[in-house]
């Protein structure tokens, strides 16, 4: 069957308006993770592979960017490890001879130790890698990679690749209920963050049941903890539902309307997001400051995180 390499241009929270480059076959992977959307892996393997040949992925490119929209960024993602594509190189060379959009490349990180990959990435304009877990006990538990992948060696791997990359090194983080949701264990991985610098750290986590009916969302309270523990250059990127699933407003507030709207009343995340017309990311980020300012503090009931302020 005709396989897909390329979709989109879709709209992308972090990236904007992003062509999808899919250069592995459903589902080829270094990893296993427990929160994949795709599901379990079905070619769990540490091998790179010359799954289509370049001409093949660049005449795609072309195709796709003849027909238009013209996208903001064009990102290696998709079916599994692009990484993992032993064309890569040659790709983000002919995409460069192509086009001046800018090229993102979403990794799971645990192959940037290899020379080939760190180069192929090393010219891309955005590197995403992941690190889910702060020890390798917790990541054998999250991500059950392939037995070839080493933790400490994919760590050095992420260590290594930051010293020489120049372009934007952009860390997810994805949290797991009761692997990565406490304090230890997000201290852990800020420590290993602060090995390796990146230039910013986006916080994730399961926001519906994943494949396989698990519940992995961890409560909007570690969230708010994750980003004090990591720092500022951090943020929430999980993509909040709301009842019906229309989209959320975007409108600017400030640390001072979130503080006004909770000394009114306790409420959850997604009641101050309704309330302030306001994108949960942008809510937390100010509920972040005011626990961080000992001006609020949370309430777990259920599987909702409330919030309350305190009075004077
Ligand atoms: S690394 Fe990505 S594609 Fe691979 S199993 Fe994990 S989430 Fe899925």
């Amino acid at each position: 069957m005709f396989k897909k390499r390329v979709y989109g241009p879709v709209p992308s929270r972090r990236f904007g308006l992003s062509l999808g480059v899919d250069v592995v076959p459903f589902k080829a992977c270094t990893y296993d993770c427990i929160y994949c959307q795709l599901g379990r892996t079905t070619d769990l393997r540490n091998e790179r592979a010359m799954f289509y040949t370049p001409q093949e992925v660049l005449t795609d490119i072309k195709d796709a960017l003849q027909k238009g929209p013209r996208p903001d960024v064009i990102t290696f993602a998709g079916s599994g490890e692009p990484t993992l594509y032993a064309g890569l190189g040659e790709v983000v060379t002919g995409i460069k001879a192509l086009t001046d959009i800018p090229l993102v490349l979403l990794t799971n990180g645990s192959l940037l130790m290899d020379p080939d990959v760190a180069d192929a990435a090393a010219r891309c304009d955005v590197v995403a890698p992941s690190l889910d877990a702060g020890d390798a006990d917790t990541f054998r538990k999250v991500n059950r990679p392939d037995p070839g992948v080493d933790f400490d060696a994919m760590v050095n791997g992420l260590v290594a690749f930051r010293k020489r990359f120049k372009g934007q090194y952009r860390l997810e983080v994805f949290l797991n209920a009761a692997l990565t949701d406490n304090t230890e264990a997000l201290h852990r991985i800020a420590a290993l963050i602060e090995h390796i610098q990146p230039d910013a750290i986006d916080i994730n986590t399961a926001v519906r049941p994943v494949p396989g009916g698990m519940e992995l969302k961890v409560p909007d309270h570690v969230l708010v903890e994750a980003q004090q523990v990591f720092g500022p250059r951090s943020s929430v990127i999980a993509s909040f539902r709301r009842a019906g699933g229309r989209a959320f407003d975007d409108s600017r507030i400030t640390t001072q309307d979130v503080l006004e709207s909770l000394l009114r009343r306790p409420q959850t995340l997604i009641d101050l997001a309704e309330a302030l017309q306001a994108h949960p990311q942008e809510v937390l980020k100010h509920l972040a400051l005011l626990k961080s300012q000992g001006q609020i503090q949370s309430r777990q009931s259920g599987k909702d995180t409330y919030w309350s302020a305190h009075e004077g």
